[in-house]
Parts: C-alpha cells; sequence; structure tokens
C-alpha cells in the first residue's frame, strides 16, 4: 500500500482523535507525515504513535491561532522536510454557548482556529502545490456546519465556512491538479465527544440510522480515499461520513 509514497502530507492536530488516525492512515500509504500538536506532550504523543505504527514523519507545535508564526512554521517544515503537497486542514475546537449567552471571546477563538487558521495555512501552502502542479487539501468541517446546532453558532460558521471557502479555492486551482475537498463528519468518539453527556448522546444516536457512532477510521479512509490519485477528478465536494445522520 504505497499510493502516497513520497509525498510529504501535513495534518494539523495529528495529538489526538481524527488527526491522529488520518495521519497514521496516510503515513500507512508511504506518506511522510508533519503531524502538529500545540504542546510539547503533543508531539511526544505523536512520535511515539509514528514509531509504534513504524510510520516516517516528525511533529512539530503549532498554534493554528497564532497567525503571526504560520509563515516561519511553513518556512521550516520546508526546509527541514520539504513542502507539504497534501495539506488535512484537521485541527478543531468547540466552545459551545446558547448564542446570547456566548461570549465574544467563545465566538473569536472558535473563528480563529477553526476557519482563520486553515485561511492562513492554506494559504501558505498553496504556492508550492501551484509550483508542483500537484496537491491536496482537505478541510474537516462538520454535519453541524450544515444542519446548525443550538448551542454552537461559532462552531457551525466556522465548519459552513469551510465548504464554501473550499468550493472556491477549487476553481481557482482546479487547472492545477490541486483538488480542495471537504470531509464532514457525523458524530465520531473522540476527545471532543466525551465531553458530551450520555443523555445527549442517547439523543444523537437515536437520529442515526446506522444506530452507532463512528470511528476515527472512518474518516481516515475517507481522507485516505481524496488525498489519492483516485480521487483526482473530485474536487469541492463535501464528502459527508455520519452513518446516515444526515442525506445531502
Ligand atoms: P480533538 O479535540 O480530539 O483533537 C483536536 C486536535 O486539534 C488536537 O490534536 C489538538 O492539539 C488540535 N488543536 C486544538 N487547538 C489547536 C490550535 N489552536 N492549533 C493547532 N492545533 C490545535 O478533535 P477531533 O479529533 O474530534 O476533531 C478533529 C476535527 O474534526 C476538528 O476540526 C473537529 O471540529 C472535526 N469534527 C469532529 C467530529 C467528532 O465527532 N469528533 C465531528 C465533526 C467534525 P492538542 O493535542 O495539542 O490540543
Amino acid at each position: 500500500m504505497t499510493m502516497l509514497q513520497g509525498k510529504i502530507a501535513l495534518v494539523t492536530g495529528a495529538s489526538r482523535g481524527l488527526g491522529k488516525a488520518i495521519a497514521e492512515h496516510l503515513g500507512h500509504q508511504g506518506a511522510f507525515i508533519l503531524g502538529t500538536a500545540t504542546s510539547e506532550q503533543g508531539c511526544k504523543a505523536i512520535e511515539t504513535a509514528f514509531e509504534t505504527a513504524n510510520i516516517q514523519g516528525k511533529a512539530y507545535i503549532f498554534d493554528q491561532k497564532n497567525f503571526q508564526e504560520v509563515s516561519s512554521f511553513y518556512e521550516r517544515i520546508k526546509k527541514e522536510v520539504g513542502a507539504p503537497l497534501i495539506l488535512i486542514n484537521n485541527a478543531g475546537i468547540v466552545r459551545d454557548n446558547l448564542f446570547l449567552r456566548m461570549k465574544t471571546e467563545e465566538w473569536n477563538d472558535v473563528i480563529d482556529t477553526n476557519l482563520n487558521g486553515v485561511y492562513h495555512l492554506t494559504r501558505a501552502c498553496i504556492k508550492e502545490m501551484l509550483r508542483a502542479q500537484w496537491g491536496r487539501i482537505i478541510s474537516l468541517s462538520s454535519i453541524v456546519g450544515v444542519t446548525g446546532a443550538a448551542g454552537q453558532a461559532n462552531y457551525a460558521a466556522a465548519k459552513a465556512a469551510l465548504i464554501g471557502f473550499s468550493k472556491s479555492v477549487a476553481q481557482e486551482v482546479a487547472s492545477r491538479n490541486i483538488t480542495v475537498n471537504v470531509i464532514a463528519p457525523g458524530y465520531i468518539a473522540t476527545d471532543m465527544t466525551n465531553a458530551i453527556s450520555q443523555a445527549h448522546i442517547d439523543k444523537i444516536l437515536e437520529k442515526i440510522p446506522q444506530g452507532k457512532c463512528g470511528m476515527a477510521e472512518d474518516i481516515a479512509f475517507a481522507a485516505g480515499f481524496l488525498a489519492s490519485p483516485q480521487a483526482n477528478y473530485i474536487t469541492g465536494q463535501t464528502l459527508h461520513v455520519n452513518g446516515g445522520m444526515y442525506m445531502v
């Protein structure tokens, strides 16, 4: 399985959850993985996971909200490893609150991390993709970006914006063999969803025709497919991975 041999993939938020599973899956496909976390501890977790899974890669501290440091981070990875032609915009946060109670700080935290950070990093990475005449940009949106959710106006706004952003950029770079796609997961068991109460989980499960939550690997396989040469003719799309919870 070496479909991505010779490719460098940058996976943000690779320390845990979906990012970890995506990084490992792309690594098993032969890509060299640049995995990011926000702390030394997160980087250690990435390095250990790569070693255990026998994956080639490197871990970097990267805070997506720190816009001023995006270009120096990008120049560093380019110098140390090479330009990533696969970018997985995975890192994301939630700061849930009912809209009327939502603090501006909660709004800004989510928009800066989940949307503005993606803008800055994608801009940094896309130039070398244009030069290489090949690239894959895959961003993690959410079912909530399409359906909305009470208590998640900030998160839904950012996740919906990623879809419009990706469709627009996809049109601009399609002629250069760069595809820009979105994965919209439903309810997947990770640290992010661990905080949800059992009563709420039961309500969510009632709405999932498959009757179960998804696994991080379900998202990793979707990312692996969109990154692969087989997905060459797919761009500007949103792939919903949600057990039937929302059907487009
Ligand atoms: P987790 O909370 O489990 O992991 C989040 C990851 O993002 C961590 O690696 C974390 O790094 C990193 N991260 C957090 N803040 C920043 C930041 N400011 N800069 C850079 N990296 C950061 O999330 P999931 O794995 O569950 O989610 C991954 C993506 O999928 C997110 O974009 C999320 O919105 C989306 N998603 C998830 C769903 C789910 O059901 N789990 C459903 C729909 C969408 P660190 O370890 O250093 O904190």
